[in-house]
């Protein structure tokens, strides 16, 4: 197989229907489809979405290896119009996943399970979760994922064996006062000075500095057409980062009675609703180690990357956390990608995408001979 015109085939297919989180109908048709042919034993519609899983047995107990890709794109207002645009380049990931499994397919490990994930929705940041709930990856020993790198990460002909995502989560906080005449405040409770009491709170968490965290109120909505009455409900949202998952934890354990203290110093009430988000990325250094070898193999000492902190999230992360057995790896592959992942006008390298394939074969030969 001549997997440089292949993976840019598969590319070329998957750039042209790009589809939103959940609605991924024919993106995962045709990986479906493509694995199915390929000798993949393939499940489907898992979650009651669009996830995709295809297997191929050795026969020969072993580790079950894992290559996950997301399918999702992004919706973007270009010119005023709509449109859905792969800007994250989720359309170059399952081509890669798909191609390295075809190639391994044709050459397949001498023992243990080989598994391709396909994904959903990791825009939406609940994809991964729906196939974990599906209980469509709890056998995975071990799961290596990719993305692609902006070119300020990372040039074409480099990659890193690590990406170390942050976590980031959404609180929402719902305040509620009471309302009085503007003549008769003493009568009412003002939900606006309630949530500024929450504003200033959350300003004043204190957690330890050595480790990278935020807290932003990101919307205050208070008040309404009459201006002449005190207002009895104010609606907050919160913007919450770490870098790792202890201070997460410390960040979402402290949030809600502060809010409650806080508006209840001025007489309100409010309730704190975590509405989302995503842990942090945490690895497993042998896979790490392994991920550095298949790059070098590919790329040469040359093309090898430390490990790089990005305080973006990936919903990956989802994987090992519901499943701490599992083995994960993440890297992350330059391409000479401009001007960023998520802008309409992405455009990166397509020779990246045949280096890629590769470093995932050798990812998973050599995952396979060492477990
Ligand atoms: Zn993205
Ligand atoms: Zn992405």
């Amino acid at each position: 197989m001549n997997i440089v015109a292949r993976v840019e085939e598969i590319y070329h297919i998957l750039h042209a229907m790009p589809e939103v989180g959940f609605s991924e109908h024919r993106t995962a048709a045709y990986l479906a489809g493509e694995l199915a042919k390929a000798g993949y034993a393939v499940q489907t519609g898992i979650g009651g979405s669009t996830g995709v899983t295809g297997t191929l047995d050795s026969g020969v107990p072993g580790p079950v290896v894992g290559l996950r890709a997301d399918m999702d794109a992004l919706l973007h207002t270009v010119d005023g119009v709509e449109k859905c645009v792969h800007s994250c380049g989720h359309d170059a990931h399952s081509a890669m996943v798909l191609t390295a499994a075809e190639a391994l397919a044709a050459a397949p490990p001498a023992k243990g399970k080989l598994k391709i994930v396909f994904q959903p929705a990791e825009e939406k940041l609940d994809g991964a979760l729906s196939m974990i709930d599906a209980g469509a990856v709890d056998d995975l020993d071990i799961l290596a994922g990719i993305h692609l790198r902006p070119i300020q990460e990372a040039s074409l002909g480099q990659a890193t064996p690590a990406l170390y995502h942050g976590s980031s989560y959404i609180a929402l906080a719902d305040v509620k006062g009471v309302t009085a005449h503007g003549a008769r405040p003493h009568l009412g409770v003002n939900a606006i000075d309630a949530a500024a009491a929450v504003v200033g709170a959350v300003n004043a968490i204190r957690l330890n500095p050595v480790e990278a965290w935020s807290i932003k109120t990101t919307k205050l909505q208070a008040g309404g057409a009459t201006l002449n009455a005190i207002p009895d409900r104010a609606e907050m949202a919160f913007d919450l980062r770490a870098q790792n998952n202890a201070t997460m934890d410390g960040l979402l354990a402290k949030l809600p009675p502060l809010v409650e203290h806080a508006a209840a110093a001025v007489g309100a009430t409010a309730s704190v609703t975590i509405k989302g988000g995503v842990p942090a990325a945490e690895y497993n250094q042998g896979m790490v180690a392994i991920a550095r070898e298949a790059i070098v193999a590919v790329l040469g000492d040359q093309g090898l990357l430390a490990p790089i902190v990005t305080p973006g999230g990936e919903d990956f992360h989802y994987f090992v956390k519901k499943n701490p057995k599992l083995k994960p790896a993440y890297i992350g592959l330059g391409c000479d990608l401009t001007p960023g992942l998520h802008h309409p006008d992405m455009k990166f390298n397509l020779a990246a995408l045949p280096k890629g394939v590769e470093i995932l074969c050798e990812f998973v030969r050599r995952a396979v001979a060492g477990a």
